[in-house]
């Protein structure tokens, strides 16, 4: 029985799947969204990726429509995200919890050949997860009917914004019943999102996250850093850093009992004396964990934050989070279990690219920086590990009593340079003492360099006063949404360039590509499609964002004349996108791609 989510009036079928899975715990947001959506209410809940808002919508919205079998032919939920990635993780994540329940989850967006999705949609299903433009596509084509729709979620509002989507938001709300459940989540909440949370939301619940209101007890004295790394790199990365670190005793923190478990078991694994601490262990077991981890018996401490509240030690150097936690708080409470009675202490946080935006928030509650740093890499590890030889071999050398190994020195100098006997000597001793483990990770973490630089961290902060690129032009333009799509630039009536911005003189114009070019260099690829074929720069985004898996903030100005489009992106991702859009169709057709070389047919 899971007391904490039984509270909160979900029935035993979701509190076995989230006993299965080792939550111990609701997140804020989980707690605050989960009773008015089982109650049916409309909600407007400001909440980024790593909150667990995607449960906090699911698992209620799964709960009303349960029991019923067979799987309806017309849907009863429909999600809509801005992308083909987060599609993939939402319909995951319902399915996931959704298995005692027996419902059914069909995914539906842009790259995907419509015969799959056709399928899955005549066969019924509770739930739908959609891009909006293929949502808009099925809609059209009558593949989808949305005239029993229940609830519908929009999720990460302010990314579907971004990405071009609104007039296909407003179409396909237009084909669900009036009297629908619609709950609305966006990471920031400008003006063109409370305009359309006005038009579409009854009444709602309101979850927002406070602001400036500085977080309780003071921060202790800590270093914060952050690495940007996607989530299948993060064990190495994490192995790195410790090696880097070498802590004395260090917390290190996941959101579940089986991440406890797993990365202890991964660790150990590594040659750590690792231990695991969670809800699910009995008393006994936990005092033998703290008795080892005060005796310093313990290099690593694995635990999730409700098995850590009643850790009391002084000597903890680190604390690590394996992944962002759901809210600042949350944060503010782990990394005050080093740092204390004055001693000096770090925290580290592992955050996946999509994570990033809580790192802000975080930020701005306790008003303290956070430094994203790279990963290091093995070469960094293995220049440490060479540092700590140095140092043992400087404390053998200053302890002295070498004479008995002076004679094997004497000899061997006979046969070889004495530069190259001292050499051998440190290599021998730098294995027995690191081993060779930095060659267990060769593996290349991918760069971060484009996350983690601080200056688009800080570009993109959040905070009502400085709003993301899209709310500031919204601002200017009278906070009214543009019933024009496009701004057809000047005097180019027959270009279009993304809508967020006036073009700025120059001969190419569009999103923030002055900033993006500052920020590192921008390259122009050509794709063979334009107005003519009814190109839109939301389905430049769209391909682009899904076919490569490119961040959609990083790309630049789009440029869409009557034959072919030209997108501006950040030099890393070229090569990418081009392979990528090539093995791909854009509104049902194969186009040319290449680098832009300004030649124009
Ligand atoms: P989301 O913000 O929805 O992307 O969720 C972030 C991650 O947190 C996902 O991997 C979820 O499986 C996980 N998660 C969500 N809710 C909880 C919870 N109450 N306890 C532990 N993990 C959770």
């Amino acid at each position: 029985m899971n007391a904490p989510f039984a509270e909160l009036g979900l029935g035993p079928e979701l509190l076995a799947e989230l006993a299965a899975l080792g939550y111990e715990e609701p997140t804020p947001i989980q707690k605050s969204a989960i009773p008015p959506l089982l109650e049916g209410r409309d909600l407007l809940g400001q909440a980024a990726t790593g909150t667990g808002k995607t449960a906090a919508f699911a698992l209620p919205l799964l709960q009303r429509v349960a029991g019923t079998k067979p799987p309806p032919l017309k849907p009863f939920v429909l999600i809509l995200v801005p992308t083909r990635e987060l599609a993939v993780q939402v319909s995951e994540a319902f399915h996931k919890y959704g298995k005692g329940l027996r419902a059914t989850v069909v995914p539906i967006y842009g790259g995907q050949e419509f015969h799959r999705q056709i399928m899955g949609l005549k066969r019924g299903a509770h739930v739908v997860v959609a891009t909006p433009g293929r949502a808009l596509d099925h809609l059209r084509r009558g593949t989808l009917d949305l005239s029993s729709l229940q609830s519908v979620v929009l999720d990460e509002a302010d990314e579907m914004l971004d990405m071009g989507f609104a007039e296909d938001l407003e179409a396909i709300l237009k084909a669900t019943p009036t009297t629908r459940q619609t709950a609305l989540f966006s990471a920031t909440l400008p003006p063109r999102i409370a305009s359309i949370a006005e038009r579409h939301l009854k009444n709602p619940a309101r979850i927002l996250i406070p602001r400036d209101k500085a977080t309780k007890g003071s921060m202790p004295n800590v270093k914060q850093t952050a690495y940007i790394v996607p989530r299948a790199h993060k064990v190495a990365a994490l192995g790195r850093v410790l090696d880097l670190e070498s802590p004395t005793l260090a917390l290190i923190f996941c959101r579940t009992r089986l991440e406890v478990d797993e990365l202890a078991g991964r660790l150990a694994g590594r040659g750590y004396r690792v231990e695991a601490l969670h809800g699910g262990m009995s008393q006994r077991e936990r005092d033998r964990v703290m008795k080892k981890a005060r005796g310093a018996t313990v290099d690593l401490l694995v635990a999730t934050d409700v098995a850590a509240r009643g850790i009391d030690i002084d000597h903890i150097t680190h604390v690590f989070n394996f992944d962002v936690p759901a809210s600042p708080e949350s944060y503010v409470h782990r990394i005050g279990r080093t740092g204390r009675a004055g001693r000096e202490g770090a925290a580290i946080t592992f955050a996946s690219p999509r994570e990033q935006r809580l790192l802000r928030n975080i930020e701005s509650l306790t008003k303290q920086k956070i430094l994203i740093a790279s990963v290091p890499s093995p070469r960094d590890v293995k220049a440490r590990r060479l540092d700590g030889t140095k140092d043992a071999l400087r404390a053998v050398l200053t302890a002295g009593g070498l004479e008995g190994f002076r004679t094997v020195v004497d000899s061997l100098a006979t046969e070889f340079d004495p530069l190259e006997v001292a050499a051998a000597a440190v290599r021998m001793a730098h294995e027995a003492e690191a081993g060779d483990a930095a060659q267990e990770d060769e593996l290349d973490i991918p760069s971060t360099e484009n996350f983690s630089k601080p200056r688009t961290f800080q570009r993109e902060g959040y905070s009502e006063s400085a709003p993301r690129d899209g709310a500031r032009r919204e601002k200017k333009s009278d906070g009214k949404p543009s019933k024009k799509k496009f701004d057809g630039g000047e005097g180019r009536p027959e270009k279009k360039t993304r809508g967020w911005d006036a073009p700025r003189g120059g001969k190419f114009a569009g999103r923030d590509s002055g900033e993006k070019q500052a920020a590192g260099a921008m390259t122009r690829i050509y794709i063979g499609a334009g107005t003519r074929m009814g190109i839109r720069p939301a389905d430049l985004v769209g391909a682009i964002a899904n076919e490569a898996d490119v961040n959609p903030r990083g790309i630049g100005g789009i440029e869409i004349a009557e034959s072919y489009s030209i997108v501006e992106l950040p030099e890393p991702d070229v090569a990418r996108v081009i392979k990528a859009l090539r093995g791909a169709t854009i509104r049902g057709r194969k186009v040319k791609v290449n680098r832009d070389l300004g030649i124009r047919k």
